[in-house]
């Protein structure tokens, strides 16, 4: 394994894979980087559980699902919302001929999708009872988070792909634990190195404070970290997360013995997957451990 020592390291892989397209945390892919996310997403199909329903949705979705959530109370800071000029032709032409023209937006039904899972709840709800409990879903979208520090490995858009379950709560843990191990079975494959650790939500203000401590105590969500930046302080590349009752209880989804269901989400960061393959590894794929070529097909 390569040693990863200062963040002059990851700048200069950055640089090479990634081109900065005009704002922080916003870049273009070149198509190394674009075949590694291929090929990480090819081994996630290939370890889907069978029966999971696929989707892939669009990086936005609607502002009052996402509401209905209780988004803008755990993480309204990292919330983008899509706004538009609207009117006739001669109101919006004068709009925009002025320096001021941003002040004329107005927000829409439409916000960035801040993570792959949100729009899957509501989807499912509105089937009504589950028949089936235990079914779980492979879900991908990209994602927009309006980050406060731009570190490398922190992006405003990046790419996530989520399993997640609906069920029971003992199907819905034993489904994060089943995914743990697998994940940790993928990143052996991949020979990079890893440790598995409890961890909380960013949420927000001094309440947050209080919401992340307490995630913490009920073990509700674990990352894998992967060194990206640095091997002391290694990056989340992957989390498992337990929802309890939270998403069900707002989209009423029940299992067929009337019970509230639970759920868990698995999620990966398939650009901080693919930055922490080049970290290790380094920047000439040919250059990489078999085992980890084989298993991206690269
Ligand atoms: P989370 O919902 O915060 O657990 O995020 C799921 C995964 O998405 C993380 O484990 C990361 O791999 C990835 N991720 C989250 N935030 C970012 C970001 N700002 N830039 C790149 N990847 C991210
Ligand atoms: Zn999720």
């Amino acid at each position: 394994m390569r040693d990863i020592e200062s963040s002059a390291a990851i700048n200069s892989i950055i640089d090479a894979l990634l081109v900065p397209a005009g704002a922080p945390g916003i870049f273009g892919r070149t198509e190394i980087f674009e075949r590694t996310i291929e090929g990480l997403n090819r081994l996630i199909t290939d370890r889907r559980e069978s029966g999971a329903e696929v989707f892939t949705f669009p990086p936005v979705m609607s502002r009052s699902l996402l509401e209905t959530a209780g988004y803008l109370k755990s993480f309204p800071h990292l919330l983008g919302c899509v706004s538009c000029l609207s009117g006739d032709e001669p109101h919006i032409r004068g709009l925009v001929e002025k320096a001021d023209w941003v002040d004329a937006l107005g927000a829409t039904d439409l916000v960035l999708t801040p993570a792959a899972c949100y729009p899957i709840y509501p989807l499912v709800a509105a089937r009504g009872v589950m028949r089936n409990a235990g079914r779980s879903f492979d879900v991908s979208s990209y994602c927009f988070r309006r980050e406060s520090t731009h570190e490398a490995g922190r992006l405003q858009s990046f790419r996530m792909r989520e399993h997640v379950c609906i069920g029971t709560p003992e199907l819905a843990l034993q489904f994060r634990q089943r995914w743990i191990t697998r994940a940790e079975a993928i990143a052996q494959e991949l020979a990079l190195p890893y440790q598995v650790a409890p961890a909380s939500d960013p949420f927000f203000g001094r309440m947050g404070k209080l919401m992340a401590m307490s995630q913490v105590e009920q073990a509700l969500k674990f990352e894998m970290l992967i060194p990206v930046l640095s091997r002391e302080q290694p990056t989340a590349c992957m989390s498992f997360n337990y929802h309890l009752e939270h998403f069900s209880e707002i989209w009423d989804l029940r299992t067929e013995d009337g019970a509230l269901a639970h759920t868990t989400c698995v999620a990966f960061g398939l650009e901080r997957l693919a930055l922490a393959l080049f970290a290790t590894h380094g920047i000439t794929i040919a250059n990489w451990p078999a085992t980890t070529r084989a298993a991206l097909g690269l």
